[in-house]
């Protein structure tokens, strides 16, 4: 095998590391104008921030501690977390951490949750994204799956149906509570959960803990008129967002954040020095510093003229595959817009997300109505 990419006992000159990767990212930017499916933002290029790559930055542990090792750029991170609590309705009693992706997000939101109601069940709607389970798992929780309404949001009136049916077979004592987590902005069809409708559902069953799974929704409804309620202010007791979703931050990351008050015990990191509620030891510096980069230069005014620009592009898709014939829905502010299947060639050349006969685009700042039109020359031609 004769692989430039084999890893073999002898290495090889730096620079002929560095040929290969610069030819693979030239390969990945060419895919860029036509990745249409996915929701992820690959408009943001972050490559004067190239300091950051001269030796490791690990902030480990909590953010808001001090600790021993030196290396670290908590004082970024809590810039970071600083405006995400602002936008996301928290106060000075909210803890929060950047995690390694909004699924770890998901994690920390329902260990916290299982911490408050041991005997919980999680609660989550057909439609929630497949790492909502993979949580439950790894904390050994029960899952109840919740029917969706025609919208794509979560029953409200199921899930209290759902509710009562667990209460009462443990004999009608209410006590073992309630993990429910909804979506904010469903994967498929961009749907937002209704909190208030789903805290009052799940009520019958005792305490509940209401976890909001923003991956990409959350900062799409931050700067919605008017807003939909997703936040803590709002009614939820953990938030997650993805880092590098809407803000493009080229290194997988995420927000999560949770009143302080709820934080299970938490360990003193022995060589730390400092406490650590995170669900990790190290974390990327790397991208606390990335997202402080991307929301320092673009500041508020910046984010909220992205999603504005991204939902203007959203409107014209939905026109644009109304009269191309490909029957699109869109859900009332999403960046999201399903459409009938077209054919496998089609769905591979604008790399389609696609779930039984409907598939999906996603309208990221990279996404042009310019390649809208051209997906809707390709749907008219096959
Ligand atoms: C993307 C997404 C996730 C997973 O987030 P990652 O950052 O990819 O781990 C979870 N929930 C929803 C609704 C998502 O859109």
């Amino acid at each position: 095998m004769n692989s430039p990419l084999r890893i073999e006992e002898d290495g090889v000159a730096a620079e002929q590391v560095w040929s290969v990767v610069t030819a693979m990212v030239g390969e990945l930017r060419q895919r860029v104008p036509r990745m249409l499916g996915f929701p992820a933002n690959l408009a943001w290029d972050a490559s004067a921030a190239h300091s950051l790559l001269s030796m490791l930055i690990n902030n480990a542990g909590d953010p808001s501690e001090h600790d021993d090792s030196g290396n670290d750029v908590k004082s970024f991170e809590r810039a970071v977390l600083s405006w995400f609590t602002g936008i996301a309705g928290g106060d000075r009693d909210t803890y929060g951490y950047v995690t390694a992706s909004g699924s770890e997000g998901i994690l920390f939101g329902l260990f916290v949750a299982r911490h408050r109601f041991p005997r919980a069940p999680v609660y989550l709607s057909a439609d929630a994204h497949y790492s909502v389970r993979k949580a439950a798992t790894i904390l050994r929780m029960e899952t109840v799956t919740v029917p969706c309404r025609d919208d794509g949001t979560m029953d409200p009136s199921a899930l209290a149906r759902l509710c009562r049916r667990h209460r009462d077979a443990r004999g009608g004592r209410p006590g073992d509570g309630a993990v429910v987590v909804a979506t904010i902005g469903t994967v498929m069809r961009g749907a937002v959960d209704d909190l208030p409708a789903l805290r009052e559902a799940a009520l019958a069953a005792g305490g509940v803990h209401l976890h909001a799974d923003a991956a990409l929704g959350g900062l799409v409804a931050a700067f919605c008129h008017p807003e939909p309620a997703w936040n803590l202010a709002h009614g939820a007791d953990s938030v997650s967002v993805s880092g590098h979703k809407l803000l493009g931050c080229p290194v997988p990351c995420g927000v999560v954040l949770t009143p302080r008050r709820y934080l299970p015990p938490a360990p003193t990191g022995q060589y730390l020095g400092a406490p650590d509620h995170t669900l990790g030891c190290s974390r990327s510096g790397l991208a606390a510093a990335l997202l402080w980069c991307r929301l320092r230069e673009a500041g508020t005014r910046g984010v909220r003229e992205t999603v504005h620009r991204c939902r203007r592009t959203a409107a014209y898709a939905t026109e644009a595959l109304a009269a191309a014939g490909a029957h699109p829905e869109r859900f009332p502010g999403a960046l999201t817009v399903t459409f009938d299947r077209p054919g496998p060639r089609t769905c591979a050349t604008w790399h389609l997300a696609t779930q039984g006969d409907r598939a999906h685009l996603v309208a990221m700042p990279h996404v042009t109505p310019q390649a809208v039109d051209a997906l809707c020359a390709d749907l008219r031609g096959s």
